[in-house]
């Protein structure tokens, strides 16, 4: 089906000019043009593209040619980037041979591992993923191309896979986040048949590269739906291909808590995120893992371990056993423990101790990590205050705010320090104040 111009919304001026002049230029020299993927499917639903793609039948060779600011990238796909100062278009030449198989590896699961051969483009709507992004905007005259129905599921609101769904999936295990992180974004619906092998083949994301399920996982959950992109994850059962140890201690725990701890931090970067303010990876993921951590620590604690020593171990063995899922980087990792590790120290509150956590580089994570403790598991909501103001006391003032909890700390025989060295048989009691 062709949608002419008249039929359809799309008007240049809606295209970013940098596109535009790479659908030109591959026009002029002759070769076809497309927009395609989700910058159509965007602008077809009145919302501003991420980026905009490009598709052409020219070879990857030949568009590095007509581009002085390109270069080919991707090992999997060759593809030109075209460099306009910090954007970039990204310019793929049409992907064919989807029906003989001797170009088109797959493993034993079905999952495609090699697919770099060029063709037409009725043949590159068969590698896309879902009917709504395998639209096509033709520069030479603006028309849409549509082979597989999308505008009509567009309008429908429905998320269709292209071909057989279980096929699809098995070819490209990605399709199933994919699938959620679309439905959550445009909040479409999935048609029966693209919900249906959900649950039964969620095992197979663990066969995924780890370092892809990151970019994945990064898509999911900083979009700005993060609460109903974690709900819908753990609805397919997908949740737990990506976080296991997470997903054990959210279906055992009685109380939910674990489950109001993580829905609760999602909710606030999701605001975050509305607000136009920046969010961090390292806290979500923090408080991904946050009850994983917190049970091993808390049962190395009771088994007498230091509470500093438990901590740490049970980070360290919690971050080892997720990147073989998910491939959290190194930054990333050495900030949430940072931030956990924080959480130890906001009770100290006596000498020299409080200034020095104020100045360390997470303390604003882990403040923002302990008000979320502090209004879901119990934490006593005065240590918030208490630090709230300390952060905005003068210097005297902080002083004076020291010197009475030292006081007060005296008085009651309460100190924490003293109870450690004094009194191993607090330790159940001194996890719970963490
Ligand atoms: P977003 O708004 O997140 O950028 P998008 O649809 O543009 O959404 P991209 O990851 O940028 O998603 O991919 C561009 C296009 O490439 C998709 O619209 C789809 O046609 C195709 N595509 C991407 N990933 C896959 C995949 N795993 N399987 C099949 N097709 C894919
Ligand atoms: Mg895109």
């Amino acid at each position: 089906m062709i949608y002419s111009r008249s039929q359809h919304p799309i008007s240049r001026s809606h295209i970013s000019e940098n596109a535009l002049k790479v659908l030109y230029r591959l026009k002029s020299a002759g070769h076809e043009a497309y927009l395609v993927g989700g910058c159509v499917r965007d602008l077809l639903l009145g919302r501003e593209p991420k980026d905009f793609d490009v598709v052409t039948n020219a070879s990857p060779e030949q568009v590095r040619k007509i581009f002085r600011n390109s270069r080919l990238v991707g090992r999997r796909f060759r593809l030109a980037h075209v460099r306009f100062g910090r954007d970039i278009i990204e310019v793929a030449t049409f992907r064919g041979q989807q029906d003989t198989h001797k170009q088109r590896q797959l493993n034993e699961e079905g999952r495609l591992l090699c697919d770099n051969v060029y063709g037409t483009l009725e043949q590159d709507v068969w590698r896309r993923d879902f009917t709504i992004n395998a639209l096509y905007y033709n520069i030479r005259d603006f028309s849409l191309v549509d082979h597989v129905g999308g505008m009509t599921d567009l309008k429908a609101g429905l998320l269709r896979l292209i071909g057989d769904p279980e096929v699809r999936y098995r070819e490209d295990p990605v399709r199933m986040l994919r699938a959620v992180r679309f439905a959550v974004k445009l909040g479409f619906t999935f048609e029966t048949a693209t919900e249906q092998p959900l649950t039964t083949l969620a095992p197979l994301l663990r066969d995924i590269p780890p370092a892809r399920l990151f970019d994945e996982c990064l898509k999911l959950f900083l979009a700005g739906s993060g609460v109903q992109t974690f709900e819908m994850l753990r609805h397919y059962q997908l949740f737990g291909a990506l976080f296991p140890d997470a997903e054990r201690i959210l279906a055992t725990e009685a109380e939910g808590f674990p489950r109001l701890f993580i829905v609760k931090g999602l909710e606030n970067s999701d605001r975050r995120l509305t607000e136009g303010k920046t969010v961090t990876a390292y806290f979500l993921f923090a408080v991904l893992l946050w009850h994983v951590v917190r049970q091993e620590a808390e049962q190395q604690e009771q088994q007498g371990e230091p509470a500093q020593a438990a901590w740490q171990n049970a980070a360290t063995r919690a971050l080892n056993r997720q990147i073989r899922h998910v491939a959290l980087p190194r930054r990333i990792t050495q900030a949430m423990r940072e931030v956990w590790l924080l959480q130890l120290r906001f009770q100290h509150r006596s000498g020299q101790r409080p200034y020095r956590l104020l100045e360390h580089p997470r303390f604003r994570a882990a403040y923002d990590f302990l008000c979320l403790r502090i209004s879901t598991e119990g934490v006593d909501p005065k240590l918030g205050q208490w630090w709230e103001t300390f952060q905005q006391a003068d210097e005297a003032e902080q002083r004076q705010m020291i010197n009475a909890h030292t006081a007060s700390r005296r008085r009651t025989g309460n100190n924490p320090r003293r109870r450690y060295r004094n009194n191993r048989t607090n330790q159940n009691k001194r996890s719970h104040d963490v």
